[in-house]
């Protein structure tokens, strides 16, 4: 909490001044307590934390922004909840950001402009390769390492965890209509594809010294992005035009990839170098100065498969077969997240349903937790935020958390369906899975041996991994009732791979166990070596008690 004086967030860090203000709150230079160094500390605005749903996305969220590296990405160091306030903790970027560069200096020469584009292109191809789409590229989220010279992309993951259902507001993020891509204003989940096509519009604005769609008036701006096309400025280099022409298309399917922009800007910079800045475009010049309309023409269907990173050519040609990969990558990706977002919660677990439907569970776990991080530990989200909020509105339908029973008495073994991602925009030609959906290999378990961890009490976390597939249990027994706590580990990076399933009030059966799971959890090989933790609790305690690892494997 922000107080008078000397002003501190959390335990962790004091908050030193306040370097920018945004739609969604304020950013602050601050020390990290322990180590000395400085970083970034954005809270969000006031009366967010009282968002029940908000806050579930943003812990939903840490883990993908936090594997976000990359020279070009702005790293989510941590993130901070306390009280009714919500922070990110990020690298501090000394030396404003492009609106201001901007601002100052009118345009850029095209060399530039491409030098700093292909980074941020770079950025983005690093996001969409994980499936995560930025939904909020704009000059202003583009800071500029003064040391370095180079640009970092910030705010990855903020308009996928504040735009969405249940918020009174939206303007944080509709706000900047000036680079929003036409298949969003027609209510199409946003792509890969829409991150391009901002990256197009900036990559004009550099050269401009404005975007080519211009307006007071958010509709008026709409309307363009739908209906008209930038237009070609006298001295506007040809590989740069025609790498905005590809960028804003209309429709998202025809857009190039992040990554094959980066690879044409590149390409691009020996031919731009010693050419000179263009006049700035005045913003209250007649629109038509930047844009032109197009010829009438039916606007193509919005919200097509996104883009595929690993292509090399801005042309649309023979892109048939590896977009089929992206688009599997993601989705995968995208049930990662997923399976996250179902922390599952069962209980009482002696009448488990047939789904991981978190139904029954008062689990009474603090709905709103002072600091959540960095230690492993989440809330538990309130039945009531999970049955909201199974499935964040732009991911693709579908479930990732498998049926968490114990078989039925007197009947066959069940049979564990492993549900396949699918991609909600993908075109149908799209197999996303090669195993016939009806009849997966049943996963076969590895278990650890049973560990003690007090009053009476043994558990064992389990894993199977079949294909991509990794299943997931932890295994109770000897104890009262008991909470458990399962999570996908990466054994190397030593870090969390999933959000946490917990279980709440097992009740082990005299003499025999009780298995919090199977959870199922998909995403791209990574060949990252992998473990179960288990953690346990006495039911009606608060403190998780040790833990131990499943045998690894390599996913
Ligand atoms: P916006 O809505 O413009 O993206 P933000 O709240 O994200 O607003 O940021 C406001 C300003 O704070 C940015 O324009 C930038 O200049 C500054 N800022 C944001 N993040 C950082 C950071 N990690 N390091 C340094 N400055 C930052
Ligand atoms: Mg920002």
């Amino acid at each position: 909490m922000v107080r008078g004086g000397a002003e501190s967030l959390g335990s962790g860090y004091v908050l030193l001044d306040e370097i920018g203000g945004g739609a969604m709150g304020t950013v602050w230079r601050a020390r990290q307590r322990d180590t000395g160094e400085l970083v970034a500390v954005k809270l969000l605005r006031d009366g967010l934390a009282g968002d029940s749903d908000l806050v579930l996305r943003f812990v939903q969220e840490r883990n993908v922004m936090r594997a976000l590296r990359h020279p070009h990405i702005v790293a989510v160091r941590d993130f901070v909840i306390e009280g009714d306030r919500l922070a990110l903790i990020m690298d501090l970027v000394e030396g404003g950001d492009l609106r201001g560069l901007l601002r100052q200096r009118g345009t850029l020469p095209p060399a530039e402009a491409a030098r700093l584009m292909a980074q941020v292109a770079d950025a983005l191809a690093v996001a969409h390769a994980v499936g995560v789409v930025h939904r909020d590229v704009k000059p202003g989220n583009v800071l500029i390492d003064a040391a370095t010279g180079q640009v970092r992309l910030t705010d990855f993951g903020v308009a996928r965890i504040v735009h969405g259902p249940g918020l009174t507001q939206t303007s944080a993020v509709i706000g900047t209509p000036a680079y929003l891509a036409p298949e969003v204003a027609d209510g199409a989940a946003p792509s890969a594809a829409v991150d391009v096509y901002a990256l197009g519009l900036i990559l004009y604005e550099l050269l401009a010294g404005r975007p080519p769609f211009v307006g007071d008036h958010p509709m008026a701006l709409l309307r363009q992005h739908a209906t008209a096309a930038p237009r070609r400025l006298p001295g506007m280099p040809g590989p740069l035009w025609a790498l905005v022409q590809a960028c804003v298309l209309k429709d998202p399917a025809g857009r190039p990839s992040a990554l094959a922009v980066a690879a044409a800007l590149k390409e691009a910079g020996p031919s731009l170098t010693g050419l000179p800045a263009l006049p700035p475009v005045p913003r209250d010049e007649a629109v038509s100065t930047t844009s032109e309309p197009l010829p009438a023409a039916p606007a193509p269907p919005p919200g097509r498969t996104p883009p595929v990173p690993g292509e090399n050519t801005v042309t649309s040609e023979g892109r048939g077969r590896p977009r089929q990969r992206l688009v599997i990558a993601a989705s995968a990706a995208a049930a990662l997240v997923l399976a996250g977002a179902a922390v599952a919660v069962a209980a009482p677990w002696r009448a488990p349903k047939a789904s991981a439907a978190p139904s029954t569970s008062p689990t009474g776990e603090a709905a709103n937790p002072s600091v959540v991080t960095p230690s492993p530990e989440v809330p538990t989200p309130s039945p009531k935020n999970l049955k909201k909020r199974r499935e964040p509105e732009d991911e693709p339908k579908q479930e990732t958390v498998s049926a968490p029973t114990t078989p039925p008495p007197s009947t066959k073994p069940p049979t564990r369906r492993v549900r396949t991602p699918k991609p909600a925009q993908t075109s149908p030609e799209v197999e996303p899975e090669e195993q016939p959906p009806s009849q997966p290999p049943a996963p076969v378990w590895k278990c650890r041996s049973w560990l003690a961890v007090g009053s009476g009490a043994e558990m064992s976390p389990c894993m199977a991994v079949v294909g991509d597939t990794i299943h997931l249990k932890g295994q109770i027994r000897g104890s009262a009732r008991s909470d458990v706590h399962v999570q996908l580990y990466d054994t190397d990076a030593d870090a969390n791979l999933s959000q946490p399933f917990i279980c709440v009030g097992l009740t082990p059966p005299d003499g025999g166990v009780a298995a919090c799971g199977p959870f199922t959890l998909r995403a791209p090989r990574t060949g990252a070596k992998v473990d179960v933790r288990q953690r346990w609790r006495a039911a009606g305690t608060t403190t998780w008690g040790g833990g131990a690892e499943s045998p690894w494997a390599r996913w």
